[in-house]
């Protein structure tokens, strides 16, 4: 889960990106960087932490030129370094990179570098996929590389990386500077393109970005195909592969932000959506209930849409703490419920004595979802029903989403029936309605990525490579 910005054609490169990022800051909080160039010169600053505290303004000015790339960092895999913030550089072709994504196999692929005799430094996979293109483009030739040498070398890339990524670059093609995009042949991971009058061009992992940075949206980042961009002239898109587009149907469930724009819409219209195909499955149940209640942010939507369908009044139940950082390691339950209490805090009369539904996107390992019901058992709730607007999680994902190994969700081996009996009880709530795979379906005709919910894994994952991916999880 990453956020990545480039842009060309402005000012003060390095300034957009800054804005584009803090745009982004919710696909990753743990490091930021951005890299220019300025003719023949890159500058790269990159840190761990927010945007604003990564790259403070004062540093802005430290990196000149009229096209960057930016990247804000939360690892899937790996620790979290300075050297593993992106973006990472290549001096021989120039080469500015960030990337979303994941690589998944990145074992075989630094095998396959390090007999070429070159080496990765870092734990960041994006420098995998840097180093490939570097090494295919100077295959190709050392120097002076056209647009044909890089739709060939991406296609070779496409041949040896696997997994999910979009990609934007900043290197010389065909003699000039040029912005580059390139999204895997499937377009698992979004990205998203805009422009200005003036002529200048951005991509970014999600729309915002362009809301935040005056650009208008022109179109999203062809799956399978490079993108080249230069001020003032049109983009030049070349198709390398072509296979089914299966975007990931977890942005518009949980990760992308509400008032982003992707391939199937607007993220909140589609929350809203699954909001009432929720509600028409949890209304056959026959179950009563006095109020729709959100688990803030993500489940808002959807849970406006299933109170107006099922007339029932629709109420904030939680103040969530934007301040708090992260508390993912607690020593005990009592510092762990202290801390679920300093993150969401239950407002009580809206809970005393009522039959509550209470709305949330997903369960994965369900710890925290067993306190948030025991917090509010506890304020005197007559009845607790839990709506869910997706599926259960049965399957990691190894595509770039960050979600603990399959040991540890806890739908991994249930049906449905056994699934719901188990969290009644583990939860001490009165019935658990996740949304069917027939009623997600139902909210969108393209095609999607749903392996986390259905298992049918769009790029081929090897035991081997489950394995080393689930190893390098972090607790
Ligand atoms: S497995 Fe799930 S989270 Fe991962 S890309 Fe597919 S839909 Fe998205």
């Amino acid at each position: 889960m990453c956020g990545f910005v480039g842009v060309t054609g402005v000012e003060q490169a390095a300034a957009v990106v800054w804005l584009g990022l803090q745009a982004l800051q919710h696909r990753g909080q743990d490091a930021a960087g951005i890299g220019t160039v300025d003719g023949p010169r890159f500058h790269v600053h990159k840190d761990l932490g927010l945007v604003v505290h990564a790259i403070p303004s004062s540093k802005l000015a430290d990196l000149p030129g009229q096209s960057g790339v930016g990247h804000v960092r939360y690892p899937t895999s790996g620790v979290n370094t300075r050297e593993d913030a992106q973006p990472f550089v290549t001096r021989r072709p120039g080469i500015v990179m960030a990337h979303n994504g994941n690589i998944t196999n990145v074992d075989e692929v630094t095998a396959q570098l390090q007999r070429r005799g070159i080496h990765i430094l870092s734990s960041c996979d994006v420098e995998v996929v840097l180093m490939v293109l570097a090494d295919e483009l100077t295959r190709i030739a050392p120097s002076d590389h056209t647009a044909q040498d890089l739709v060939e070398a991406v296609g070779r890339l496409f041949g040896r990386v696997r997994g999910a990524y979009t990609v934007t670059c900043l290197l010389t093609v065909d003699g000039e500077e040029t912005l580059v995009a390139f999204r895997d042949p499937h377009g698992l991971r979004p990205g998203v393109l805009g422009r200005r009058d003036d002529g200048a061009w951005l991509v970014a992992s999600e729309s915002v970005a362009l809301d935040a940075t005056g650009f208008r949206r022109h179109s999203f980042l062809p799956p399978g195909a490079v993108l080249l961009l230069r001020k003032g002239r049109e983009p030049i898109s070349l198709q390398v592969s072509t296979r089914t587009h299966r975007p990931c149907i977890f942005e518009h469930i949980y990760f992308a932000r509400p008032d982003s724009v992707m391939e199937h819409g607007r993220v909140n219209q589609m929350r809203h959506q699954l909001g009432e195909r929720l509600a028409e499955e949890w209304e056959a149940r026959g179950l009563g209930a006095d109020v729709v209640i959100p688990i803030p942010d993500t489940s808002r939507p959807a849970a406006l849409s299933m109170a107006e369908h099922l007339g029932l009044p629709y109420r904030e139940g939680f103040i969530k703490n934007r301040y708090s950082g992260r508390t993912f390691i607690m020593p005990n339950q009592q510092t762990r419920d202290a801390a679920l209490r300093l993150k969401l805090n239950p407002i009580e009369d809206v809970f005393r004595d009522k039959r509550v539904i209470l709305v949330d996107d997903s369960i994965v390992r369900g710890s925290t979802m067993r306190r948030i019901i025991k917090t509010i058992a506890d304020l005197g709730a007559k009845a607790i029903h839990l709506a869910i607007f997706s599926p259960p999680v049965r399957h990691p994902c190894f595509y770039g989403i960050d979600m603990p190994t399959r040991a540890e969700l806890v739908a991994a081996d249930l049906d449905d029936d056994a699934l719901e009996a188990t969290l009644v009880t583990r939860f001490g709530c009165d019935s658990v309605t996740y949304l069917s795979r027939r009623g997600l379906a139902r909210t969108t005709e393209l095609p999607l990525c749903a392996a986390c919910f259905d298992g049918d894994y769009v790029v081929p994952v090897s035991q081997d490579e489950r394995r080393a991916i689930e190893c390098d999880r972090r607790p």
